[in-house]
């Protein structure tokens, strides 16, 4: 199966609990307003990976305790995330999942998939108006946090930093996780490889 995706990194502190791989999917049709990465936005084809290739490489990748699927919004692509999800949980390794849908609007049988193989659950649209500062797994204090699977609770989710900075490829600086708008106002999200790059 095929993924369009944004971009990934191999380590991130700041996306979830532990050390995880983050792959960013292209496209979102929620499209909030205020939304960090709004060059996910699109639908066009930006980076196609084959998804057995794809959990290769994250079950390649040394240190990690797991998966996180962010966007642009995963659940459009929920299928061929279910694949992905699938080759690293039999790995032992764990799936964290922001969302834009709450929970009752992923009713498809592939959304239902996905969320069958997800332990945590990151839901509802970022509202700019409720910006959070309390670096509890959420852009603004509407989004719910949802334990799906006994793997984490609260406590041990706690202690992560809410901040990370990337050198991109390129030499670029690029902040992600949950910045204060100030920050992202000089240092920017994640944004390699440039749009349509294949
Ligand atoms: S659902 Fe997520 S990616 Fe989509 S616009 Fe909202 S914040 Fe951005």
């Amino acid at each position: 199966m095929l993924l369009n995706l944004a971009r990934t990194i191999p380590r991130s502190a700041a996306n979830g609990p532990g050390q995880r791989f983050v792959v960013w999917v292209q496209g979102c049709a929620i499209r909030c307003p205020g939304c960090w990465n709004p060059d996910t936005w699109d639908f066009e084809t930006r980076q196609l990976r084959d998804t057995a290739a794809l959990a290769d490489e994250i079950l390649d990748t040394s240190g990690i305790e797991g998966v996180t699927f962010t966007g642009g919004e995963p659940f459009h692509q929920a299928g061929a995330l279910v694949d992905v999800a699938s080759r690293v949980r039999a790995a032992g390794l764990s799936v964290f999942v922001f969302t834009g849908y709450e929970l009752d609007e992923l009713t498809r049988a592939d959304h239902r998939e996905l969320l069958a193989l997800t332990d945590v659950l990151v839901s509802g649209r970022y509202v700019q108006a409720l910006r959070a500062f309390d670096s509890e797994w959420r852009g603004s204090t509407n989004q719910r946090v949802h334990f799906l699977s006994a793997r984490y609770t609260e406590v041990s989710m706690a202690g992560s930093p809410s901040v990370e900075f990337h050198l991109a490829p390129d030499g670029q600086l690029a902040v992600t996780g949950f910045p204060l708008p100030q920050l992202l106002d000089v240092v920017p999200a994640p944004k390699w490889p440039p749009q349509n790059e294949q």
